[in-house]
């Protein structure tokens, strides 16, 4: 693994995105983006996948500079198409409108249909917390079916991903953020670049047998970077058993067929769809008890006497925290495979040498 400073690989990928054709503010985006990831310890929605979006804006199926339209705007409600926009663009459009309506209505729910990869979805529920809101997110990867629901062994979902942030005064937000899947397809893609390695039944394969290996998903793969998940024969497994392959469902009728975006199917442009509810708790929560209970219960929670091996409880989004503070002072981890193809991609894009940041280590 080698270690690149987090700021020099955002300047570097900042003007990658600008030259494959992204205003200045959209490349900052995309980059910013794709280095916060990484440095919140979610390397599979990292800079891993600035290779992939400059593909995908090559071939026409990502459109840079595209403007969101909103379609449907109403007090507490709006509809906005992406026009296969820089998903960082569109949900971040997206979020902000959701955010303005709560304020104003206390509740708000926002449909963003067809929007290129929206990336990291907490991202989103972090810039609402910003802003003292509450959102919950019901996200499709539509085009990409990837995942065996509960019982099968066949491809059905997509990774759907799901998020809910909940702010707090003067602390980081608590955020639940994450697939549907057992891991993220993003997982299996650092995996088989000499990542870390899938945990055991991530995946299975035809016959119905559980795997770790990333052919199951990809066939035979090289060392180049660009994997093709309609050449495996296997499939992701759905988290959670009946549960978990439920909520996954609800992922795809709520974030792809409630927003127009639809629900996953083979051989589709594919499209992220974000159905989010944004909550603000002062109108809610009128008596001001919100942020001190959920200080007091977060607190009764960690509290909880650790189970053998584990040192502290913790609640979701302190993992992160501790991911940025320890990239932050020793650089983002990659593999040298995933940083040569970084590397030939923005050569590919006209940068030179000496543009390119010297791993740390
Ligand atoms: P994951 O399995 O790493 O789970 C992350 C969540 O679990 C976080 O909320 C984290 O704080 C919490 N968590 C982790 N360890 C914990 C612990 N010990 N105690 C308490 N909480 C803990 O996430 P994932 O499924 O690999 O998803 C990774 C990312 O991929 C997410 O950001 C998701 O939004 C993104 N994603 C995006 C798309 C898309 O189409 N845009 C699709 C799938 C996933």
């Amino acid at each position: 693994m080698l270690r690149i400073e987090a700021g020099a690989l955002e300047a570097y990928l900042t003007t990658m995105f600008r030259r494959l054709g992204c205003p200045e503010g959209e490349a900052q985006a995309v980059a910013g983006h794709l280095v916060g990831a990484s440095l919140a310890g979610h390397d599979s929605h990292g800079v891993v996948r600035a290779p992939l979006y400059v593909r995908w804006a090559q071939e026409g199926r990502t459109v840079p500079g595209q403007t969101a339209k909103t379609i449907v705007d109403a007090p507490a409600f709006a509809v906005v198409d992406g026009g296969h926009g820089f998903g960082q663009t569109m949900a971040a459009f997206a979020t902000r409108l959701g955010v303005e309506k709560a304020k104003q209505s206390g509740v708000a729910a926002v449909a963003l249909r067809n929007s290129a990869h929206i990336g990291r979805v907490g991202a989103y529920a972090e810039e609402a917390a910003a802003e003292g809101i509450v959102s919950i997110h019901f996200v499709t990867a539509s085009g990409s079916v990837l995942v065996a629901p509960f019982g099968g062994v066949e491809r059905r979902f997509s990774t759907a991903p799901f998020c809910v942030g909940v702010p707090r005064p003067g602390q980081k937000p608590i955020l639940l953020d994450f697939a549907t899947s057992f891991v993220a397809e993003g997982k299996v893609l650092v995996a088989s670049l000499g990542g870390k390695r899938l945990p055991e039944g991530a995946l299975i394969g035809p016959d119905g047998a559980l795997s770790t290996d990333p052919y199951q998903l990809y066939g035979e793969t090289n060392t180049q970077p660009v994997r093709e998940h309609s050449k495996g024969k296997g499939a992701i497994r759905a988290f959670g058993e009946h549960k978990g392959s439920g909520l996954a469902l609800m992922c795809e009728l709520i974030g792809g067929s409630l927003t127009g975006t639809g629900a996953t199917q083979p051989a589709k442009h594919f499209a992220n769809g974000m159905f989010a509810l944004y909550v603000d708790p002062a109108q809610v929560a009128v008596e001001e008890v919100f942020d001190a209970d959920v200080a007091r219960y977060v607190a009764f929670v960690k509290s909880a006497k650790p189970a053998q091996g584990v040192d502290e409880v913790l609640i979701p989004g302190e993992p992160e925290e501790q991911a940025r503070a320890e990239r932050r002072a020793n650089g983002l981890p990659i593999s040298e495979d995933a940083w040569a193809s970084i590397v030939a991609c923005a050569r590919g894009l006209g940068a030179s040498e000496s543009e390119t940041p010297k791993p740390l280590r």
